[in-house]
């Protein structure tokens, strides 16, 4: 059991979706004609793929997760 804000998830629906592309933080802006994917907390460009602990899922990916979890039966 995984708990993201008030909402528990099963740590098995987490790591489906436990990226940086994920997480609310996540931005991504062009400057200067360049895509640059960043973490709008951190300050730091970031890869979408990338996992850390400070994750913090969108709201639809909870969602996705909790709805995972169902058909799983979990
Ligand atoms: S570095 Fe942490 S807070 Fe920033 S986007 Fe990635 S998971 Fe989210």
């Amino acid at each position: 059991m995984c708990y993201t804000g008030d909402i528990r998830v099963e740590v098995e629906a987490v790591r489906d979706f436990h990226c940086c592309a994920t997480c609310v933080h996540f931005t991504v802006a062009k400057e200067k004609g360049r895509v640059k994917r960043f973490c709008k907390r951190l300050g730091y460009e970031t890869d979408p793929r990338w996992k850390f602990d400070c994750w913090t899922p969108k709201d639809h990916v909870l969602r996705l997760m909790k709805k995972e979890e169902s058909k799983k039966g979990i």
